[in-house]
């Protein structure tokens, strides 16, 4: 199989960075969603798709087999990195990456960055997101809609570098001629439904099919950074006339269980990235006690777990939390219209305390009883987000 292939990454409309990094080459492609704070975000997405580009120039390599093991020595590098650089740690990155190994391409990836096949004009999705909230729809505790306004549903299960050794999941997908391979990052999932995306990624040409998805996802608000890889099997070998469909291995991918997990990385979201700007801003120009004070000041209506809560503070961290809980609403998210929580998980600014209050009477729509989902499960992991 020859296979040509396109790629874009945008920095979104609502972060100041990007942290995302991919890699295109002649037999391995990839997608890194780097988190963590400051520049260590930018720091491990690098890392790893640097890990896969060396074996991708290793002309003697026999790429497809040692792709789990690249990324496994990539994840010790970036936990060693971490520890290493008191700046970076707490870093962590996605990596998902594709081997085309004659007419197989085989999937290795950890995180929540995807792979889908476009075939014969339908998409499946061959990854599976280690996410908190994945876990919980496996588990039969949430729905797919509820895990879309979820207030964790940025809380990754795995990540590169977050632990000394990591799993990585793999899966080989044969090929035929006019597969087209699709890699991409959060920021395009969060934004555009999976039922747009192969519309959206149907141009003949890769590099159209990239850049409509991007201007898409920015288009819907562009809360993240954005990056696509598109791999397009042209010609080769003729696959075997009843090849396992992807679906298949993507089933079996789905039945596997998932390890207990004590890794709980949450991403900031989205909107957070302003406060952050501002926060590094006055750091630079204050002491911890100015930021103290300026933040004692500060209030904000947020969510504390499932339940809706009044803060003190500013609705983000720097190096220590800048916030805290100052009363209760008695609102739990399942009582917000669901629209409505995204907002709320990224925290309402009040200009005082009575403000907040009278945001939490009269600003947060509630949710219609009739449509009211169930309540939110508390989920298995010990420990608090926050
Ligand atoms: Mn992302």
């Amino acid at each position: 199989m020859t296979v040509r292939w396109a790629a874009a990454t945008d920095v979104g409309r609502a972060r100041e960075r990007n942290e995302d990094a991919y890699y295109g080459g002649r037999r391995l492609f990839a997608v890194a969603d780097g988190l963590g704070g400051h520049k260590a975000g930018e720091v491990a997405s690098k890392m790893a798709v640097e890990a896969i580009a060396a074996l991708d120039g290793d002309p003697g390599a026999d790429v497809a087999a040692a792709l789990p093991e690249t990324i496994r020595e990539a994840n010790r590098a970036v936990y060693a990195h971490a520890l290493r650089d008191p700046s970076t740690r707490g870093m962590g990155t996605t990596l998902t990456a594709l081997a085309i190994d004659g007419d197989v391409a085989r999937l290795a990836h950890v995180g929540d960055s995807r792979c889908y096949l476009i075939r014969d004009g339908e998409i499946t999705m061959l990854s599976r997101d280690h996410t908190l909230v994945a876990q919980m729809i496996e588990e039969g505790s949430i729905t797919p809609a509820q895990a879309e306004v979820h207030p964790q549903r940025s809380v990754l299960t795995r990540a590169l570098g977050a632990e000394p050794a990591v799993d990585v999941d793999t899966l080989d997908v044969p090929l035929h001629a006019g597969d087209r391979l699709l890699l991409c990052s959060d920021g395009l999932t969060s934004a555009v439904v999976e039922d747009d995306l192969d519309r959206l990624a149907s141009d003949p040409d890769p590099t159209e099919a990239c850049r409509m998805l991007v201007d898409e996802a920015n288009a819907r608000g562009g809360p993240d950074n954005i990056t696509v890889v598109i791999v397009d099997v042209l010609d080769g070998a003729p696959a075997p006339a009843e090849a396992a469909p992807a679906r298949e291995p993507a089933a079996e991918l789905r039945r596997r269980r998932f390890a207990a997990l004590r890794l709980r990385l949450r991403r900031r979201p989205p909107a957070r990235a302003v406060v952050w700007a501002t926060a590094v801003a006055v750091v630079l120009a204050a002491s911890y006690t100015g930021l103290r004070i300026w933040s004692d000041r500060s209030w904000y209506v947020g969510v504390d777990g499932s339940r809706i809560a009044i803060y003190r503070g500013l609705p983000t961290d720097f190096v220590v939390s800048l916030h805290r809980i100052h009363e209760q609403t008695g609102l739990t998210v399942d009582d917000v219209a669901p629209y409505f929580r995204d907002r709320l998980a990224d925290g309402i600014r009040a200009r005082s305390l009575s403000d907040a209050r009278r945001i939490v009477a009269e600003q947060i729509p509630r949710a219609v009883p009739d449509i009211a989902v169930p309540p939110t499960p508390t989920p298995s992991v010990t420990g608090s987000p926050r």
